[in-house]
Order: C-alpha cells, then sequence, then structure tokens
C-alpha cells in the first residue's frame, strides 16, 4: 500500500492565505515509505517529506509574516487540545490540509487513511457531498441567530425519536458543557451532592470530573489537574470500571447522598473497553433502588454503536444521557436530555440555570440533521460492524502471528486493542498495555499512510466512508510493522 505518496504541494505565501496553488491528488500505489530523521520520507528512493507540516508546527519559516512564531509560542504545547500533541507517541504532529470520506491529506500532500474521524464525528466520512451542500445553503443564511430557529426542533425531534431515554433534549456546543449541565441537573433534581464516575472515563474538562480521568489526563499521565479546588471535587467519588462491588459498596457509605453514577457505556478514552454482561443493568438496579440517577455519557458512543446509541445497542435506558460529536457532523454541538420530568428543571422550563451564545445555531444543526440522515439509512450499523471487525481481526492476527501479546475488539463505529495479552475490564488492565510498543507502532503506520489516534489509550472510530480496500490496505501495512517493531 501507499502510505505517505508525497506530491508536492506549491504554496503562495500571501500574507492573506495560505492557498495551495496546484495539488495533484496523491496515488495510492502499493510503495513502502520509510521515515528518515527529521520527518524527511523517501518512497522508492524517491524523497519525501512532512517539511511544511514541521515548519508550520516547530518554527515555521514560511515567508509569510504570520508564521514567524514557532506554534509552541502561540498555542500551549502548539495545539488546541493535548493528545493532538503526538506527546505519548512521540514526533511531532501532522499538520492537516483537508479530509475527505476516510482519508486526510496533510500540508505536504501525504495522503492517510483515517481512523480518528475528528475523535468521532466523522461517521459517515468526512466533508460528505450532501451535508456539504446543506451546509452551503444554511450558511447563506446566517451563522447565528441567537434566538429560536426551526432547525433545532428538527434535530431535537430526531434525538428524542432516536435515544431511548431522551423525552426532552436540551443543545449546547460540545461534549464537555454537556456533561457540565448533565451534573448541575442530577444534583438539582436529587437534592444529592455526590457522584461517582469510573476511573479512566472522561466526561471533558469540567473541575469535578476531573479525578482519574482518562482521555488527555491518561494519555499524558497527569494526576489530576492543578487548578481544581478541592471543593470541586470532594464530592467525586470513583470506582474501577466493571467492578459492581465498588458501586454496591459507595452506596452503603453515601446512603442517601449519590446524586448520579456516570460512565461511558463503552469506554473510549481508556482504550476501547466494554461492558460486562451484568454491569450495566446492575448500575441500572442499584441506582434505582437507590434514587439516584444513571446517566450514559453517549458523547462517543452516541449513534455510533447504533442509532439509539449504547442505550439501544445493550437494551438499558439510563435517566439522562449526553450527547456531542456525531450529533454534530463535524461542527460543534453537544446534548444532555432524558426523563421529561427531569428535563423539566432546566431554565426557562425550571430553576436550574444553564445557558449558551451558539447553543443551536443553524449551522451546527445543519450538519447533525444531515449526518443523522445518512446514518438512518438501512445498513449503516451493519456496515460498521462487519468494517470494524474486518480491521480489528486483521491488526490481532496479525501481531499475535509476529509474536506480539494484544487484545482489542470492536462494536459497530468504534474499536480498540492493546499490546497486552488482556482481557482489559477496566483502565488498571489498560495500564498493562507496552505503551513504549503502542507509540512504536504508531510511528510505523504513520510512515505507512494510516492515521490512528495518537495514543494508546483512546478508541479508533471508522466510518462509512472506509472501504474494503481501505481496511485490506490498514491491515497489510499493519503486518509489515508488526515485523519491524
Ligand atoms: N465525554 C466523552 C465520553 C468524550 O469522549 C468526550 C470527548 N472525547 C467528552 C465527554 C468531552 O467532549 P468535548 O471534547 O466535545 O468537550
Amino acid at each position: 500500500m501507499a502510505g505517505l505518496a508525497g506530491v508536492g504541494l506549491l504554496w503562495r505565501s500571501s500574507t492573506t492565505s495560505l492557498v495551495p496553488l496546484t495539488s495533484t491528488k496523491p496515488s495510492r500505489g502499493g510503495r513502502r515509505v520509510s521515515i528518515a530523521v527529521r520527518n524527511a520520507i523517501s518512497v522508492e528512493g524517491k524523497s519525501y517529506t512532512l517539511q511544511k507540516s514541521e515548519e508550520i508546527f516547530n518554527a515555521a519559516k514560511l515567508t509569510d509574516e504570520r508564521f514567524s512564531f514557532s506554534v509552541k509560542e502561540l498555542m500551549p504545547g502548539g495545539v488546541n487540545s493535548p493528545v493532538r500533541a503526538f506527546k505519548s507517541v512521540g514526533g511531532q504532529p501532522i499538520v492537516f490540509d483537508s479530509v475527505k470520506g476516510s482519508h486526510m491529506w496533510d500540508v505536504d500532500g501525504n495522503e492517510y487513511i483515517d481512523y480518528v474521524g475528528s475523535w468521532g464525528p466523522a461517521i459517515i466520512g468526512h466533508a460528505d457531498e450532501k451535508v456539504n451542500a446543506a451546509l452551503i445553503e444554511a450558511l447563506k443564511k446566517g451563522t447565528s441567530f441567537g434566538a429560536p430557529c426551526v432547525l433545532e426542533n428538527v434535530l431535537a425531534e430526531m434525538v428524542i425519536s432516536a435515544v431511548p431515554s431522551i423525552e426532552m433534549v436540551r443543545f449546547v456546543n460540545s461534549g464537555t458543557e454537556a456533561c457540565m449541565g448533565v451534573l448541575r441537573l442530577a444534583r438539582a433534581f436529587t437534592g444529592r451532592p455526590k457522584i461517582i464516575k469510573f476511573e479512566g472515563c472522561y466526561h471533558g474538562h469540567a473541575d469535578p470530573y476531573l479525578v482519574k480521568a482518562g482521555s488527555g489526563v491518561a494519555t499524558l499521565g497527569l494526576p489530576d489537574s492543578p487548578g481544581v479546588p478541592k471543593g470541586a471535587t470532594v464530592d467525586t467519588l470513583t470506582s474501577p470500571y466493571n467492578d459492581l462491588e465498588t458501586i454496591k459498596s459507595l452506596f452503603d457509605t453515601h446512603k442517601g447522598e449519590i446524586a448520579a453514577v456516570i460512565l461511558e457505556p463503552v469506554v473510549g478514552n481508556a482504550g476501547f473497553i466494554t461492558p460486562k454482561p451484568d454491569f450495566l443493568n446492575g448500575l441500572r438496579e442499584i441506582t434505582k433502588q437507590d434514587g439516584a440517577l444513571l446517566i450514559f455519557d453517549e458523547v462517543m458512543t452516541g449513534f455510533r454503536l447504533a442509532y439509539g446509541g449504547a442505550q439501544e445497542y445493550f437494551g438499558i435506558t439510563p435517566d439522562l444521557t449526553t450527547l456531542g460529536k456525531v450529533i454534530g457532523g463535524g461542527l460543534p454541538v453537544g446534548a444532555y436530555g432524558g426523563r421529561k420530568d427531569i428535563m423539566q428543571m432546566v431554565a426557562p422550563a425550571g430553576p436550574m440555570y444553564q445557558a449558551g451564545t451558539l447553543s443551536g445555531n443553524p449551522l451546527a444543526m445543519t450538519a447533525g440533521i444531515h449526518t443523522l440522515r445518512r446514518l438512518m439509512e438501512p445498513g449503516s450499523y451493519d456496515y460498521l460492524e462487519k468494517i470494524s471487525s474486518d480491521l480489528v481481526n486483521g491488526i490481532l492476527d496479525a501481531g499475535k502471528r509476529a509474536g506480539h501479546e494484544m487484545c482489542g475488539g470492536s462494536i459497530r463505529g468504534m474499536f480498540g486493542f492493546f499490546f497486552t495479552e488482556g482481557p482489559v475490564y477496566n483502565f488498571q488492565d489498560a495500564k498493562m498495555s507496552d505503551t513504549a510498543k503502542f507509540a512504536r507502532f504508531y510511528r510505523g503506520m504513520l510512515e505507512e499512510g494510516v492515521y490512528l489516534a495518537p495514543s494508546q489509550f483512546e478508541a479508533g472510530f471508522t466510518s462509512l466512508a472506509h472501504t474494503s480496500k481501505d481496511i485490506d490496505e490498514t491491515v497489510e501495512a499493519a503486518e509489515r510493522v508488526f515485523r519491524r517493531i
């Protein structure tokens, strides 16, 4: 397979824009590539580079005066979200120029098969024609009204009819916001202060959740973040994932004090971890008995494991649900929703305050609506199931054949694998993974033109745009990489 088949993009360094003057689509023609030092790549004797990526990220040498600063002087770590910085896999992040379908192109013109999907939203493939066309139409009418628009009703109806627990919904701008809102709501409704979250689960970066959190916190091995006052986390209780005994004892110790249990019904932020058969059901029963609420954080799993999310897939209905990623189709949208009696507490229907300047804006609603419409088409989730299981089985078989201890799995559009024999039931188990080997594998796959999440502790995502050819090429690439790591 091709991998980083470079094309010489010629850049016009103007004061107004960085525009490719000529761009030949890179071919993916069965060529091996190898990365030499400092991102110089040679393919069959030809030399290709990540030079522009490096220039932009590192110490931009482009003649455009806007790029005369090191990116690291402009933004902390050179990025706007930590895991992007490649810290745990080494090397520099790739700077991207465009995305389409299941593929991405960097600023040097190198092409990659993408299994990050913008961390989840790109479930129907990047830059889908219908979504784009609808966005262009919506754009003509303006980007934000700061007032009700009919598109909010359309997306709200779609979400309510899809997700079993959601009878009423509030749109926000990110998963973090959704998880912040839902926590305040759970506390307001129950009149109780405490929450239980699971080690390695990530619910955005709000203070009360930065306790044993997953995602970037886990990837970078950070302790609980400085700046989070003790007062913000004293009511956050934690438990290992898949451990009902700990949950029972927390409920015994804190009778009548626990507002909610919040979890990722399938974990993606500590790597891909599935619930044991009785785990979700057990949580449902324990919370019901105690009068606490059960919250599924479906920011990642919503519309990804099934049209109705993990709750439809597993047949367990929580009281409240958070959504994000897919429902914005690549624009910033989050949501929380659930039982009507609980949601009626949210202002202005009720006293629990939560608001947002750009919430429900017409562009974001449009991208969400058209993404969900595509997902509603028959066969979408069967396709995701097949593509993901072919991918992960192919990778695991190849890894094991090459003598590596590995485990992993997939459900519909979500997958993951660890460099440990497993089984992995919780974050402690996940941490047994050989992360140094993952980093070598990661760099190797990048050289082969496969863009995976740059962390052992993040799930991967497939899309309706991934083809069997993509999967075959990825597995062949993995076979080559496994032999040399
Ligand atoms: N919850 C879960 C389960 C997530 O995966 C994420 C983001 N990865 C969030 C919440 C936070 O969402 P956002 O990054 O949109 O704030």
